[in-house]
């Protein structure tokens, strides 16, 4: 797959790798055995191995083929996990660098500019919740949330609260 890389601008992995080839819809577009499909969807599939559906952008960049900013849509759910124990945490670079919560040791709580923050994934969106003076203030804000959107599990049910 060399050939593919080429073609994608790589660059360190907190940023967006842009497709220098020609583009559908803003989409990269890459000639696979006779086929069009789309870069970003490749790049997903040969570093995590085949979708389960489509493949979608947390950077919102269409043209962009990091698999760091890549997540499968119908696995946010494991993606959020993963990103939850800090397996990828270094998504995002030094401005989010601190998105793993087992700084607080509470789930979907994070440490930011020197506040705690509450934050949830929602529909494959990461959704700000506050910032607080304190984690468990900010985990029992994450709770409510949870608990009012119907996502769980929350911090209560996990046994961290
Ligand atoms: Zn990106």
């Amino acid at each position: 797959m060399k050939r593919f890389w080429e073609k994608v601008d790589i660059r360190g992995e907190d940023e967006c790798w842009l497709w220098k080839a020609s583009k559908r819809a803003g989409y990269g577009a890459f000639k696979l055995n006779g086929e069009v499909v789309s870069a970003h969807r490749l790049a997903y599939s040969l570093v995590f191995g085949d979708p389960a559906n489509w493949v979608c952008h947390r950077c919102d960049v269409r043209a962009c083929c990091n698999p760091a900013h890549l997540f499968d849509g119908t696995r946010s759910d494991n993606m959020k996990d993963a990103f939850d124990k800090g397996r990828l945490g270094h998504f995002g670079g030094s401005k989010r660098s601190s998105f793993a919560s087992s700084a607080t040791g509470f789930k979907g709580v994070y440490v930011e500019r020197g506040k705690y923050v509450a934050r949830v994934w929602l529909e494959g969106k990461n959704v700000f919740i506050g910032y607080f003076e304190k984690a468990e203030e900010a985990a029992d804000k994450f709770d409510a949330y949870v608990e009012e959107k119907n996502i769980g599990p929350s911090n209560k049910e996990i046994g961290l609260r």
